[in-house]
This record gives structure tokens, sequence and C-alpha cells, in this order.
């Protein structure tokens, strides 16, 4: 090896390790799980660029995973003979972290072990958890294609510093061996390693493997033998059929496919067959991404071609409306070498959008009939990407209207859980329409003068303050052969839902305040349309209403900020 040079982390990956040696160490096993699911990728990468390039396969193309420990030198290895790392993407990779979200993820943090663990994890704990059992960790990897003399070396106590350099490496891949910590001989044992693989790694494609062990009589102790076994079933997950998988290794497969670290809300799991074949496994996590409103952040599904993977991120598989989904789309009829541009026109790929489309609002229908609490933890996250859904997917308009989930003058509190069918089915008598009201808070909302008749009316009034609801509303104009009327327009045609006595008595005060009225109409006219006597007002003496047709002042104002 020639002299290797030091380098240092990137500040946020010192606080990380930090971090998560104190925060996690109450489930310190998951260091396996991370470690074997970063050698499945790295193998699934190299069978991705072997489509176009065999001779990286280097006549060796039985892919696996290999863990092994050493008593004497209190090792654990993890093997595999994927792509490999050069050197440069060794430096980048296992130094830095580049994802979008770090900052809001670093400024959340509290100091509180207990919270941070949960938003660690929220984070993806990844390579680096490692050191939560590990004092010296050392990867020795050579990318596929590279000579054996350009293999790299790269070391750390995690203190950081890392040292990197090249060696020799016959074989290629990566070794990933764990120094472990004074404490934690406990994993110094085939049995109890075998019994983390199979809890956290079952789901796992390729064997994960492991040295046969006998009972040594003479010794009596077990001795390692120079056979492997796998320890794992070593096929797709998404392959099996659904009575052949446990809930706990579809949660473990979701942790693997997500990078996160909390077990996922609901999945739904279906092989489609017919005109396009193909099969999905999909999931809707229980919490939101730090990068959920980042254009850059990491969406959609990972895309298989019949079990070769193909990308991470295939965005063109879900509608954007529906990024909050993970998961695995294995296709029977794309091209293995297909591509991002080629998905954007494919049939094959439209077919599957729709179809997972329509898995996807069934799975949150079933939460929100039968698992009402899911559906709220769900509406919470990711309610007001939902509500994108009603502009970008005409097709499931009415689907998805009645997955929203609104505030209202009825509940008087700022938690989203009316429908509009709850809604539809407390209007009252006369009543034709479905009002709300839009503000840049719920307190403004409730509190807008507006609502005043309609409290004296009893008339249920939906109460909007999300950054999309002006948008929303723009595409949702009716549900239920009822029309969505914003509070704060004119024309409100509350004359339908006034009684004969309140009629008459509106003839009877315009009549008498008509002098007023015109001279007000006079003094005004530069600056109104038109001044009128209302029975919309309770305790205010006057309010400022826009035309039917003209843009709410709440939408006024967002544009009026944005500088329009
Ligand atoms: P993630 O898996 O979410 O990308 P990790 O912290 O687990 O994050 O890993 C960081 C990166 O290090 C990976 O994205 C990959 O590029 C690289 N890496 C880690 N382990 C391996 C491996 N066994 N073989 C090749 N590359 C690896
Ligand atoms: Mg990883």
């Amino acid at each position: 090896p020639d002299a290797s040079q030091t380098l240092g982390f990137q500040a946020e990956v010192k606080q990380l390790l930090h971090l998560m040696i104190h925060s996690l160490y109450s489930n310190k096993e998951i260091f396996l799980r991370e470690l074997v699911s970063n050698a499945s990728d790295a193998c699934d990468k190299l069978r991705f660029e072997a489509i176009d390039h065999p001779e990286l396969f280097e006549g060796d193309g039985e892919l696996h995973v290999r863990v092994d420990y050493d008593k004497t030198a209190r090792t654990i290895t993890i093997s595999d003979n994927g792509v490999g790392l050069s050197k440069e993407e060794a430096i980048a990779n296992l130094g830095t972290i580049a994802r979008s979200g770090t900052r809001e993820f670093f400024s959340k943090l509290t100091g509180d072990k207990q919270k941070d663990a949960q938003l660690i994890g929220q984070f993806g704990v990844g390579f680096y958890s490692s050191f939560i059992v590990a004092d010296k960790v050392t990867v020795r990897s050579r990318r596929a294609g590279l000579p054996s003399d350009q293999a790299v070396v790269w070391e750390s106590d995690g203190q950081g510093e890392f040292s990197i350099g090249t060696t020799e490496k016959a074989g290629r891949g990566t070794d990933v061996v764990l120094h472990l910590r004074a404490d934690e001989d406990e994993f110094l044992s085939g049995w109890k390693l075998r019994e983390v693989l199979r809890r956290y790694s079952d789901h796992i494609s390729l064997p994960v493997q492991m040295r046969k062990e006998e009972w040594d009589q003479e010794k009596s102790e077990q001795v390692k033998k120079d056979e492997w076994e796998s320890v794992n079933q070593a096929n797709a997950l998404w392959t099996r059929s659904k009575s052949d998988v446990t809930d706990e290794q579809y949660r473990e497969f979701y942790k693997h496919v997500s990078h996160d670290y909390d077990d996922p809300l609901a999945w739904t799991h279906n092989r489609v067959e017919g005109r396009s074949e193909y099969t999905q496994l999909l999931y809707i996590p229980k919490h939101a991404p730090f990068d959920m409103w980042d254009r850059d952040a990491r969406r959609g599904v990972k895309l298989y071609v019949k079990r070769v993977f193909i990308m991470d991120d295939a965005e063109q598989m879900l509608p954007s409306y529906l990024r909050f989904v993970r998961g695995v789309i294995d296709s029977a009829d794309l091209p293995l070498n297909v591509s991002r541009e080629l998905l954007q026109e494919s049939r094959d790929v439209k077919a599957i959008r729709e179809g997972s489309t329509k898995r996807i609002l069934s799975l949150l229908e079933d939460l929100a009939e039968n698992k009402k609490e899911d559906y709220a933890t769900f509406w919470a996250e990711f309610g007001q990407v939902l509500k994108e859904g009603t502009g970008e997917d005409a097709a499931n308009l009415e689907r998805i209207a009645k997955l929203l989930r609104f505030a209202s003058t009825k509940e008087d509190s700022d938690a989203q859980t009316v429908t509009l069918e709850d809604y539809v089915a407390r209007m009252k008598e006369g009543q034709d329409k479905i009002y709300y009201v839009t503000a840049d808070s719920y307190t403004a909302g409730r509190n807008s003068p507006h609502l005043e008749i309609f409290r004296k009316k009893g008339i249920e009034v939906l109460v909007m303050w999300d950054r999309v609801d002006e948008w929303m509303l723009s595409h949702l104009r009716e549900f239920d052969g009822k029309k969505l009327v914003s509070v704060a327009k004119g024309g409100l045609d509350l004359e339908a839902l006034a009684d004969e006595e309140e009629k008459k008595h509106q003839i009877e005060v315009a009549e008498q305040f008509k002098p007023l009225v015109e001279r007000l109409q006079e003094s005004l006219k530069d600056r109104v349309k038109e001044v009128r006597v209302t029975l919309r007002l309770v305790d205010s003496p006057s309010c400022v209403v826009v035309g039917q047709n003209d843009l709410s002042p709440h939408l006024q104002r967002m544009l009026k900020a944005a500088g329009q």
C-alpha cells in the first residue's frame, strides 16, 4: 500500500456520528442491517452496470453478501462482490452527507436522546451506524473494472478524521471490517449474527452467507468450517406470494428500500397480469421526509425489470402528488436498458402509473375507512401533498376529494378531520352549496367577519389555510353536485336560506337606507363596484366582498407577496 492521506469528515458527519453512538445504542444491532443493505445495493448497481458492460462481472456473476467474525481479532467483516468503490467514491460517500434536507435535520435536533434518536432514524442512519459497535472501521474496496492494485483502503475511528490510501485487492467489491468496542463481544458469535440477520435481512434478494459451524467435541466449542451457507431465503421478497411473507418481513423490506428507520404506515402488494405485467410493492411511510418540499429530493420507487435493479427514484412510476410513496415496481415488459427519457414516453409506464395510483388510492380509502387513527397520521404528514392531486389527476378527482380532510366551524378546532361527505350530510335544508373561508392561518379564518351570518344561521363553513388550498380550490369546483363557494365572495344566495320574516325585513331596510347607500356609492365610486345592504353581517357594521368571479383576497395577497 502506498502512503495514505488523512482527511477530515464534513462537520455534519462528525455531529451525526457523535449523536448516533449515543442515541441509537439501545438498538445497536441495526448496524448489521445497514451494512447488509449497502452490500445488497452495491450488488444491484453492479448488475445494472453489467447490462451494458458484462465484462464488469470478471467471470464471477454470482453475487452475494458474506458475514464473518474473528474472535481473536475481535472483528466482524461484511463483504460483497458488488460494484465496489473507487478512491474518489470512497472519499465522497464515506466522508460527507450529500443529502438534501441535511440542514433542516440538524436544525431540528434538540439534545434530548430519545427525540433525537427518532429524528436520526427518520434521516436515515446508514454506513455511519457501524460506529455504534465499532471503535475502528476499515473499508477495503475495489471498484468493478479497476485493476487489483487500485483498490482503496479507508479507515476511521469515527472521531473526526479518516485515512485513505491505495491497496491490493484481488476480489471485486467491498469488505467492511468492524473492530468491536470493548463491550460488544456478544456479536462474536455465529448464533447471534444469524439471529440478527434473519430478523433484519431475510428479505435481501441475494444470498447472505455465513460460514458453516460444527460442534467440536475436543475443544468443546463451535468451530467454523471453510464452507459458506445462506442464512436467508435469497429470493426477491416482492416475488413471493403474500401468504409467504410475514408483516415483520414486509416492514424490514420497507426499511431497506426507503432508507427509513421507522416502520411503514401501510403497504399494498400485487402482481398485475394482462396487457401489462408487473409486480408492485408500495408503502406509505409514517412520517414525511425532511426534504419533501425540496425539488431535488429523493422521490418515487425503485424500478426493477425482471428482477434486475434498474434505478432508484423512478419518479415516472407515480404522479407527483403521490411522491411520498416508497417501494418497488418490477416490470416484465420494459427493456433492461430503459433510460429515464424512455420511461417518460413508455406506454407500459403509463399503465403502471395508472395501476399504481389506483392501488394507493384504494389503500388510503381502506385506511380512512378502517384505520382512522392511521389515516389521521397520514393526513397530518402528507395531506398537503395529496391536495395537489386535485389539480394533477383529473381522472381521480372524485376519489381524491373524498380523501380530503378539513377543519370546519362545526368542530371549532384546527384539527383537519371533516370530510366533504360529512359536510354534505350536515347541510341545512335549502342549502345547496359548500361554503369555505380561506386565510393565512386557522385563527384568521375562524375570526373572519364573513362568517357572522353563517354562524347565526348555523351553517357550517370549512376553514382552510394551507398554502395549496387556493390552488386546490381552483380545480375542485364542486363535490357531489354541490358547488364550493367562498364566503368572501358576492352573490352568496343566502336568500334561499332566509325565512319570510328576514326577507321582508331586508326589503324594508333596503328601502329605508336607500339615500345612504346612494351617498356611499357616490363617494366610494372609484374604489368599489357596488354598495349593498346585506344580511350577512351580525356584529360588524360593514365588510368588503369580492365579485363572484374575482380573485379571493387571500389569493390576491399571496400573488402580491410573490411579486405578481
Ligand atoms: P445510503 O445507503 O442511504 O446511500 P449509507 O450511509 O448507507 O447511505 O451509504 C453511503 C454510500 O456509501 C452509499 O450510497 C454508497 O455509495 C456507499 N457504500 C456504502 N457501502 C457500500 C458498499 N458495500 N459497496 C459500495 N458502496 C457502498
Ligand atoms: Mg445504506
